[in-house]
């Protein structure tokens, strides 16, 4: 039996939705328009931060905002697919994300998922006792940076934390298999070779950028709905 590894994105690839909009779509539609007319002008994890002490300033709860995370769209086909295939016994999921520990946490949990996943790697988040979410870059400004030249935002070089894992994780998977949509999925992709495979959806900026730049020794697989991942995990088992 091979050791197999798959990396899942979080927002838009293992969920049907992208957590870091979606709480203030919910709960705050003023904050979500302040968030689309400013996101070229400040760091998106530093955006995020100051969106949460904004709508907790504004009175949204802590309560709310677990509650639009709960609600969230989340394909039970995605459950499905983790579930049997982690089943099967010889894969390892590491879930690789810009959102936050909290978000991905809570909604873990409520999917029954969270013990299939070895690690979650994103930026650290923590709730106060007066129910602000303090939210962190997982790579601290103040300290040494990343020197991704791929494009990765300031707060996480993805390819960077991908090799991190390999490095923690030997010997070298037989077979790794990458789950993504965004832009800053495509400096991971880089990373893999020609026996991984990447599952890259249909809309966002990981198409988009591929179709650009190419330059990937992976095969790629292009989905849309996450029935189509079920069923491509059904092969890997
Ligand atoms: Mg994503
Ligand atoms: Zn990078």
């Amino acid at each position: 039996m091979s050791r197999q590894l798959v990396v899942f994105d979080f927002d838009w690839s293992m969920a049907d939705q992208d957590t870091d909009r979606w709480v203030f779509e919910v709960n705050a539609p003023e904050i979500r328009r302040w968030m689309e007319d400013n996101e070229d002008k400040i760091q998106f994890t530093d955006m995020i931060a100051h969106a949460l002490r904004d709508a907790h300033a504004r009175g949204v709860t802590r309560e709310q905002l677990e509650h639009a995370l709960r609600i969230m769209p989340f394909h039970p086909a995605m459950v499905r697919a983790i579930t049997n295939l982690k089943a099967v016994g010889n894969t390892t999921f590491f879930c690789l994300s810009n959102a936050n520990s909290v978000y991905i946490s809570l909604i873990l949990k409520d999917k029954g998922l969270d013990s299939m996943f070895t690690e979650i790697v994103t930026n650290p988040a923590e709730w106060t006792p007066e129910g602000l979410l303090v939210l962190r870059r997982r790579v601290d400004p103040n300290g040494p940076q990343h020197t991704c030249k791929v494009g990765c935002s300031a707060n996480m070089c993805k390819g960077d934390e991908l090799e991190a894992f390999f490095t923690r994780h030997t010997p070298a998977y037989d077979r790794v298999v990458y789950v993504g949509d965004g832009s800053n999925d495509f400096c991971p992709a880089l990373r893999l070779r020609s026996q991984d495979l990447l599952l890259c959806r249909t809309f966002g900026g990981l198409h988009k950028r591929i179709a650009k730049d190419g330059g990937l020794k992976c095969e790629v697989k292009y989905w849309t709905g996450a029935w189509e991942v079920e069923e491509v995990f059904k092969t890997l088992a």
